[in-house]
């Protein structure tokens, strides 16, 4: 059993991701989608730039990580430092931990406006796809190394815990952002448990009240818990967020300098105000 665990964490991350993006996308030119793109170049390149600058900030934080987690694991810290369960059990549970601090991480990165302007990065694209799953901020690696090094703290996870959660989240995380519809059998099967490509999809909705929902990353089971899940059809859904419309906001350097501009937001729905 050990040995199954050891083989999924030892994947090569940087392969799987590269995999799931080939894969996904190859279906996205082969496959009936939901929408044309108008330059699709464009949209690859400005997702694997904005990702190329999240892996040089998660390679430099690197040391930080590790010194971190040595410290957790030297000082017994978190609740698996102090309760003793089986590795395997370990690994199952902690991976529902972690995905429990990402859910509280991700409300977080909405309700706050500081760390909305990183994070809405990410929800300005207007034409998902999947490359949108490498559209991140590369400043937003120091929001996911933080929460990382919070879930570590607070549950006692070790390093192992993480590369086993990545595993598993990378290829979800790529489907979560594909641009077609999953058939309704993923929602209502998956969907029982799993954050689905279609629930996810729910998430980039414009309308804030939508895009305020579905904050789970691998687990659903904490929207329904917390009263955050939402649910539309893919084809009701209008991806994008308004201040992000117009084509000079969809460039590359845009993108990049977008946290340090001041926006008025103008999405409708209970979602927070960005006063800056
Ligand atoms: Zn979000
Ligand atoms: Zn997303």
């Amino acid at each position: 059993m050990e040995a199954i665990f050891q083989k999924i964490i030892n994947f090569d991350q940087n392969l799987l991701a590269i995999i799931a993006l080939v894969v996904f996308y190859t279906l996205e030119e082969v496959l009936n989608t939901t929408f044309e793109f108008k330059n699709r170049p464009r949209h690859l390149l400005n997702s694997a730039l904005l990702q190329l600058g999240y892996v040089m900030v998660n390679f430099g934080l690197a040391f930080v990580m590790v010194a971190c987690f040595q410290w957790i694991d030297q000082h017994h810290v978190g609740l698996f430092n102090i309760i003793e369960i089986p590795y395997p059990l370990k690994l199952v549970i902690g991976l529902v931990c972690f995905d429990f601090t990402f859910y509280w991480a991700h409300r977080l990165y909405h309700l706050s406006s500081f760390f909305w302007r990183l994070h809405r990065v990410h929800h300005s694209d207007n034409s998902l796809d999947s490359t949108s799953a490498l559209r991140f901020h590369p400043f937003d690696a120091l929001l996911d190394s933080a929460m990382s090094i919070v879930a570590a703290a607070i549950f006692g996870l070790d390093i192992s815990v993480v590369l086993f959660y990545f595993v598993l989240y990378i290829p979800l995380l790529f489907a979560q952002h594909s641009n077609f519809i999953f058939p309704v059998w993923t929602d209502k099967v998956l969907g029982k448990i799993f954050a689905s490509p279609n629930f996810h999809k729910v998430h980039h909705h414009k309308d804030q009240q939508f895009t305020d929902s579905n904050y789970g990353n691998l687990f659903i089971v904490w929207d329904k818990l917390y009263g955050t899940f939402k649910y539309l059809p893919v084809k009701d859904i209008k991806y994008g967020l308004e201040e992000f419309d117009g084509p000079e906001q969809q460039r590359l350097f845009f993108l990049l300098k977008s946290p340090f501009l001041n926006f008025k937001k103008t999405n409708e729905g209970g979602g927070i105000n960005d006063k800056g």
